[in-house]
Parts: structure tokens; sequence; C-alpha cells
């Protein structure tokens, strides 16, 4: 291949950036020419693509957000949008595209690889929810950044001896939730992938009053349902004083980590080094510590399941 694009849509994770940066600079390094795809897929279907060199991608290492942007693009899941994409890409004589993006984007990688044209995914959203790859690029910042509000919060729970509820993002995944529960000491964490009782939460709340505990964390991953109304019922069962905290889109945004600046090179500069040699319809990730690619269509099949030892340490570790 001599020309390809690249691309981030969904939802947007720091270390994108890096992520493009690998990609843009290993390509030219092969004298292979890069194409930045504007505004994800929408962008592909609109034709808002141009020509990125390796000033392009300078000093955007350390940012996060997404500078190629990214949208939710419900045309694209058409057939019609597909084909009016792989159009665009023929214009500017491109041959394969890199696809930074959650779950959603692989779709779209995988649609287009349908269609003849070869994608390669490249896992970014701070999830951490892609099956076939233990890290998602922006993880790490999304967790030291709640880590941060979560020590904070203490200071405010310490002081006033007060229960805090804080509502992290996590849809249909709970490792946001259950790092930052096990790294901030949270007394309980409430995932997605495991139900609750309110009656357990209280009687772990009333253990810990019982033997001088004064405050308490309690995590709750987005999915589970709304910060507010599990702390309005822990408040009305317990009789406790307890105040919410919805942490929201700070989860997001910042300045990517060391670790998640060095996956998303190493994902990056691995998804052009498939293009090169012709491999569409693959995914980049890491398995045991050891990059890997493998058949997207695998990130759709396999399920993928949250570590219970971590849950049940952090279950240990907070009595
Ligand atoms: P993420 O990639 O973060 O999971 P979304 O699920 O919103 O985010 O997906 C991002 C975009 O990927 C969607 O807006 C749409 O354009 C495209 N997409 C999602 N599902 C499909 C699909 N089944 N076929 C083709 N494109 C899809």
């Amino acid at each position: 291949m001599k020309k390809i694009g690249v691309l981030t849509s969904g939802g947007d994770a720091p270390g994108m950036n890096a992520a493009i940066r690998a990609v843009v600079r290993k390509a030219i390094y092969h004298n292979v020419e890069v194409y930045g795809v504007y505004g994800g897929y929408s962008g592909l279907i609109s034709g808002n693509i141009k020509k990125l060199e390796l000033g392009s991608v300078g000093d955007i290492i350390h940012r996060g957000g997404t500078m190629l942007y990214t949208a939710r693009c419900e045309e694209f899941k058409t057939k019609e949008g597909q084909l009016q994409g792989i159009q665009q890409l023929k214009k500017h004589g491109i041959e394969g595209v890199v696809v930074i993006g959650g779950d959603g984007s692989y779709r779209g990688a995988k649609a287009l690889t349908e269609h003849g044209f070869p994608c390669v995914g490249v896992p970014g959203t701070i999830d951490n929810d892609i099956p076939g790859t233990h890290y998602t690029i922006g993880f790490d910042t999304a967790l030291n950044t709640v880590i941060n509000a979560i020590d904070k919060i203490r200071d405010t729970a310490t002081s006033h001896e007060r229960t805090f509820i804080i509502e992290v993002m996590g849809r249909d995944a709970g490792d946001i939730a259950l790092w930052s529960g096990l790294a901030g000491g949270a007394e309980t964490i409430l995932i997605p992938e495991e139900n609750y009782t309110v009656k357990d939460i209280v009687d772990r709340l009333m253990k810990g009053y019982e033997r001088g505990k004064k405050h308490s964390i309690i995590i709750v991953a987005e999915g589970v349902g709304s910060g507010v109304e599990i702390g309005q019922k822990i408040k009305e069962t317990a009789n406790l004083d307890t105040r919410v905290s919805v942490l929201g889109h700070i989860q997001r945004g910042g300045s990517p980590t060391a670790y998640d600046r060095v996956m998303a090179s190493r994902f990056g500069a691995r998804a052009v080094e498939l293009l090169m040699e012709h491999n569409g319809g693959r995914a980049v990730g890491i398995m045991e510590n050891k990059l890997v690619d493998y058949d997207i269509v695998k990130a759709f099949e396999k399920t993928r399941s949250v570590d219970r030892s971590m849950l049940n340490l952090s279950k240990e570790l907070s009595i």
C-alpha cells in the first residue's frame, strides 16, 4: 500500500492523538502517504479528507481528545453510507484505513473490510471493554482522573464524616469502577456485571461504622443506575448523611498518561504494519504483555468478562 487513511470515531479517549501520530510517522517512515479523515465516519461520507505530513502531528502526543475530531454517524450503519465512504477514499487513491475507536467503530471497520476495503482497528476507549485485548487506549488516563477525584472527595468525606457515592463512567463494563474503587480504597464498588442489593451495601456500611469508621466511599458505574437514586436509597435505608458526586465528562479528557502514550504508539505503528502487509479486517491489541492482532470479527464474537478476583479483593480489603 502506498496511501492509507486514519480516522477516530465514537467517544474520544486520551491517547488517540498519540495513536494518530504513530500511524502518520510510521507510515511516512516507510514511504507510505497518510490521509486524515476528519470527523469519523461522518467525515468519511462527506469526504473531509486531507493529507497529513510529519509536521501535521507535531506537538499532539501529550494532548487529550483527537485532532481528527470524532462523531457518531447513523448513516454509516447503512450499506449506502459505507459505499459512499469507500468512494471518497478511492478518490484520493487511499488503499486502507486505520480506525481508532471503540466497538461501534470496529463494526464500521468490519463493514468496510467486507466491502473489500481493508481496515485495521486500534482500540481507543476509556472503558477498556474490547474483547481480544487486555487494554484499550485511554483507560489508564481515565482511571487516574477518577482516582484524583476520589482522593479529593475522601478529604471531605473524612472531615464531615459522610458517606459519598461517586458515579463513574462505564455503561456496560465495570473496569473503571473496579480499578478506581480498588485504587481509591472504596468500601463498596457497584459494577454492571454484578447484581447488588441496598441491604448488602448498608450492612457493609454498618459493619464499618461499628468498628469506628466515620466515612465511606461507594463507587457506582453508570450502567448500574443513577448514583443519585442509589444514594437516596442508602440514605433512607441506613439513615445516613450521604452525598453524591457524578464525575461525568471530566473522565474523558486530559493529557494522556505515559502508559497511554506508549500503548497508543505501539498500537498505531502495528496497525500500519498490518496494512502494509495487506491485512485488513484485523484489530490490534495486547495480551499477556505481548502485542497481538486478530480477526476484527472476534471482537464481537468473544465476550469479555470482568476480573472477579479484583472485585473479591476489594471486598476483602475494605472490611
Ligand atoms: P464507539 O466506537 O466508541 O463504541 P459508537 O458505538 O457510537 O462508539 O460507534 C461509533 C460509530 O461507528 C457510529 O456512530 C457509527 O457511525 C459506526 N458504527 C457503529 N455501529 C456500526 C455498524 N453496525 N455498522 C457500521 N458502522 C457502525
